[in-house]
């Protein structure tokens, strides 16, 4: 890999004004943004550090010992996030998603999620509570997260060949250690749905073209085989560090053909408004396919854009706000938070941030043909979390 120079405009401080709302919301009346998209899905970031080093989210040039991470005094403690949670759910969100960085490798995460499982969504039920996770730690922490309140979990894996693994990755842990953590999540009953099936235990694959092709369908006959719903997601131009180029991007579209040329797929419904895979069934000889057969998802975000239907925030793990996973910029509430304000006061604030939310960055990269602003100082996805 020839060294080569990324710079990085730090846009971990740059903040937004918070907007008043527009309009007062009246008792039941759900929150929505500028194209009428309910806030649904809160995704926290509890860490800017991780145990990897992927070339295209943590590259190893730029996050190496000079980079400054987040001193612990500037990160959310986990009271004030069940907080702030508290106040999302009683604007209308469900599901709640821990990232990072790598969220196992914050200390006792497992209390966090025993604090989130103890609150209630807007309908008085728990809210769906999920993690992303490199799965390098989860063969330790499955059943201490299960028994805590968590619901599903979702893995990256990019590879299931060593070298294109480590390549990938950037560090030396073995696919096995993932393969590990998969397996101790299946034990623990991470992801197992009210019918028996792991719905809620995915993979996530990253494609890049000239890195990881040849992987695809290893990946996706590995997990047909066990079951457990695979996503491909294409490659995205997110942060500034990972030198994107459109010519990498492997289009879903040809990951479908590529499939089906050897297990026949048919589309599947979404299961809820605002989901970002597409799915799709492998069929039975029949022609049929049952809930709790293997499946494949597709998160397009380059070649099918799913703004649309985006009810998705983020809390970056110093209490930053981000309305888009390609934001530039974010609102404080940590500042907030610890200046003082009331429930009622963040309740406020988020209401106006989210009245003029107006963000669509992969809809309009997809109108300009995947080009993108040059330049464009995106703040880093291991900050707000994928
Ligand atoms: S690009 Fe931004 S607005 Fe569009 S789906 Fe992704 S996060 Fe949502």
């Amino acid at each position: 890999m020839s060294e080569k120079t990324i710079v990085l405009h730090d846009q971990r401080a740059k903040g937004l004004i918070i907007p008043k709302p527009q309009r007062v919301l009246a008792p039941g009346q759900s929150l929505t943004d500028m194209w009428h998209r309910p806030l649904r899905d809160l995704r926290i970031s509890v860490t800017d550090r991780c145990n990897f080093r992927c070339t295209y989210c943590m590259p190893k040039e730029v996050y190496d010992n000079t980079y400054r991470y987040l001193p612990h005094a500037d990160i959310l403690s986990f009271e004030e996030i069940t907080r702030l949670a508290s106040i999302f759910l009683k604007l209308g969100v469900k599901k709640i998603r821990l990232t990072g960085g790598e969220p196992l490798l914050r200390k006792r995460v497992e209390d966090l999620v025993a604090m989130l499982s103890e609150l209630k969504t807007l309908e008085g039920h728990a809210p769906e509570l999920t993690l992303t996770t490199n799965a390098t730690l989860l063969k330790h922490k499955a059943q201490a997260l299960k028994q805590a309140g968590l619901q599903r979990v979702t893995v990256s894996l990019d590879a299931l060949d060593e070298t294109v693994f480590r390549r990938m990755n950037d560090v030396d842990f073995p696919v096995s250690d993932v393969l590990d953590g998969i397996a101790a999540a299946r034990e623990a009953g991470l992801g197992l749905d009210a019918s028996g099936h792991f719905t809620g235990l995915k993979v996530n694959m990253v494609v890049q073209r000239s890195v990881n092709f040849d992987q695809i369908l290893p990946m996706a006959e590995h997990f047909r085989q066990w079951r457990l719903p695979l996503r491909f997601i294409e490659y995205m131009d997110v942060g500034q560090t990972n030198n994107w180029n459109l010519d990498e991007v492997v289009p879903s579209a040809t990951i479908v053909q590529m499939i089906s040329a050897q297990h026949p797929l048919m589309p599947l419904a979404a299961t809820q408004a605002g989901e970002t895979a597409k799915r799709f069934g492998y069929a039975r000889a029949d022609g049929q396919w049952h809930a709790g057969d293997p499946e494949v998802g597709f998160i397009s975000s380059v070649t099918q854009a799913f703004c649309g239907d985006c009810n998705r925030s983020r809390l970056s793990t110093d209490g930053r706000l981000y309305l888009c996973l390609f934001a530039s910029s974010g609102y404080d509430l940590r500042a907030l938070l610890r200046g003082g304000a009331s429930d009622v006061e963040l309740e406020h604030a988020l209401v106006g941030i989210w009245q003029s939310r107006d963000d669509r960055y992969s809809a309009l990269r997809q109108v300009q043909q995947g080009h993108t602003e040059p330049g464009a100082q995106r703040v880093e996805m291991s900050y707000i979390g994928g």
